[in-house]
């Protein structure tokens, strides 16, 4: 990456003071002078990068802008996969004979609206209605609202390939109680509450899981409530970006800087990620309360009380959230959030795959000369991305596997 101008930046890891999904600072990213937020934009500048070495450094070529639309399998669909058919934007095809493989590399599905039904039905639930089903971009980068068609799955599943035996396929969410974030990917760890003004979950946990139960939620809504003395429980706050190495990048605040970004993203609701949720701040718990929508404001009190006295006694009577993470909400000015939803990311998985990254049918038996790689990977996750190890995907199934593979694929 640094022979093609990059430079490195290390992400705050996950501290969960149970020790349970506890990981420490190792996913990384890529950026440049020009764009420093590489924990959001670094993958394309990383798969750029890739390109270059491959046609720069290694005499390769890339097609671009050619469609993949069958796979030819010879013997009737049951002997090898020896060529792709593509079609180029001007209408003609073109067939590729493979040397070597045939590597599916097409993404995920989450633009394809059968598929999700099919595949990922509980998420397909939930999103429907923000993923956007229409005209495919196949250049498609940080969007929120669908990805690729799935044209790999179904080029696989038309020569004979099986479906992933784990199913549902896992959707990528994150999201969460809104609220100060410990370490890049965390749910918020303070008081959470649904429109019932009750309590819901031990809420130290990270922001996938934190979003899958915001989504049980009626109206799927939470509420977060906090104080100012809570800037002070860290010492630094590392939010979603944090650069370690400090280059460029954003870095850490003081407590100081992190009550500013709270004041801003209640005076300035346009400021921060976009994590679409409502801040507040009042200089009463009863105003705060007032002003947070849609919740029970006198059940949210009892529930706050409730709250400090566990935090007093250093016992959560409900959840046992750990007692070094149990603050007392006293001291204003008082702050809230309110979040809707959870974010869709991608869908992960699809063809049958087995440890060589070759695409396998109902019986797990390869199928001569086809692989796949990247997010299609089937089976790789189960039930739902977890985000436990931050990076994983990009570092796992796009990054370490593909390599493998090619490093394996270049030796035949
Ligand atoms: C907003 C957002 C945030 C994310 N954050 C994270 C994160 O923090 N960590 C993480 O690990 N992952 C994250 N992901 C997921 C991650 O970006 C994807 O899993 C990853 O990019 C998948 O890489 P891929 O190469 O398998 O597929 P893609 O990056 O989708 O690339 C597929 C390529 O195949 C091409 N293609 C598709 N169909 C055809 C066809 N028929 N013929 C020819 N070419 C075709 C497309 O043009 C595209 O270039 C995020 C995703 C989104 C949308």
């Amino acid at each position: 990456m640094e022979a093609k101008g990059l430079k490195t930046s290390l992400e705050p890891g996950f501290p969960d003071p149970d020790g349970v999904i506890e990981i420490p600072p190792a996913s990384h990213n890529f950026f440049n002078d020009e764009q420093p937020f590489g924990a959001l934009y670094g993958a394309p500048l990383q798969a750029q990068a890739y390109a270059d070495t491959f046609t720069d450094d290694f005499g390769g070529t890339i097609d671009y802008n050619v469609v993949a639309k069958y796979l030819i399998r010879e013997d009737d669909n049951k002997g090898r996969v020896s060529a792709v058919v593509a079609q180029r934007q001007d209408g003609s095809y073109v067939k590729y004979v493979a040397n070597k493989a045939v590597v599916l590399a097409t993404g995920d599905f989450s633009k394809n609206p059968d598929m999700m039904a099919k595949y990922c039905p509980f998420a397909w639930e939930h999103f429907k209605d923000t993923l956007s089903t229409g005209e495919v971009d196949y250049d498609a980068e940080l969007v929120y609202s669908g990805l690729m068609p799935g044209d790999g799955q179904k080029m696989g599943l038309w020569v004979g390939a099986a479906w992933q035996k784990c199913q549902p396929n896992p959707p990528m969410i994150n999201g969460g109680a809104a609220g100060p974030s410990h370490g890049a990917i965390s749910n918020f760890w303070g008081i959470n509450m649904d429109i019932h003004g009750e309590r819901y979950m031990n809420e130290v946990t990270n922001f996938a899981y934190g979003a899958m139960a915001v989504l049980q939620l009626p109206q799927k809504t939470a509420y977060s409530v906090w104080d100012k003395a809570y800037a002070y429980t860290e010492e630094q706050w590392e939010p979603f970006g944090t650069c370690v190495d400090l280059v460029n990048g954003i870095v850490p605040a003081t407590p100081e800087e992190e009550i500013a970004s709270w004041d801003k993203n209640v005076d300035d609701p346009s400021s921060g990620i976009g994590t679409g949720a409502a801040y507040y701040r009042a200089d009463t718990i009863e105003e705060l309360l007032a002003q947070m929508e849609g919740i029970d404001v006198e059940a949210a009190k009892a529930t706050i009380e409730r709250y400090n006295k566990y935090a007093e006694q250093g016992l959560d009577e409900e959840f046992h959230v750990n007692p070094e993470c149990l603050h007392p909400i006293s001291t204003p000015p008082f702050y809230g959030a309110k979040i809707t939803g959870a974010t869709f990311l991608t869908v992960c998985g699809g063809l049958r795959t087995d440890e060589h990254m070759r695409v396998c049918d109902a019986d797990d038996n390869p199928i001569e000369g086809l692989y796949n790689t990247g997010i299609m990977t089937g089976d790789f996750y189960a039930n739902s991305y977890n985000f436990v190890m931050p990076g994983q995907n990009l570092g796992a199934v796009c990054g370490t596997l593909s390599y493998l593979l090619g490093r394996d694929l270049a030796e035949l």
